[in-house]
């Protein structure tokens, strides 16, 4: 879970990574684009498609929600983000395409990323292995988080 170390420094990495992604792809990749993604990226609390509109608008005000639809359906069509349901209605769009599991706040909604590599090496049982075929293992952990239990 301890994923702040440089972040500044990885998030350019990462940045650059996108870029050469899209470029690939034959995504274009306009400012707004750019910006949305990098938003994203710098958000820990894995926003919702209006957290960040409303996060790019202070940056680009011209920006409308329906480009940051677009972007987000774009990016998620390409593996590029990924978008999950959790406690609210909304989707969630997290820039973490690597296999990781989510705490979940029942009170503040946060949601935070951790590892847990037993669970996810761990032979399936035989019921999701007879099920058919399991392509992605994601686990969501439930409850109160320490700064709602100080409350
Ligand atoms: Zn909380
Ligand atoms: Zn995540």
């Amino acid at each position: 879970m301890d994923n702040n170390h440089d972040a500044g420094q990885d998030s350019q990495k990462i940045l650059e990574e996108f870029k050469k992604i899209c470029e690939s792809f034959g995504i274009k990749l306009t400012y707004q684009r750019l910006e949305i993604y990098r938003i994203l990226l710098e958000a820990k609390d894995h926003p919702s498609a209006e957290d960040i509109f409303s996060r790019v608008q202070k940056k680009v005000p011209t920006i409308s929600l329906d480009t940051v639809y677009r972007a987000l359906a774009t990016f998620e069509k390409f593996g590029l983000v990924r978008k999950f349901y959790s406690l609210d209605e909304k989707a969630r769009f997290d820039p973490n395409v690597f296999p990781h599991f989510h705490l979940v706040c029942i009170k503040c909604h946060k949601i935070t990323d951790f590892q847990w590599p037993e669970v996810e090496k761990k032979s399936l049982p035989s019921v999701a292995r007879e099920w058919g075929e399991i392509k992605e293992r994601y686990l969501e952990l439930r409850g109160v988080c320490k700064d709602c239990l100080k409350k």
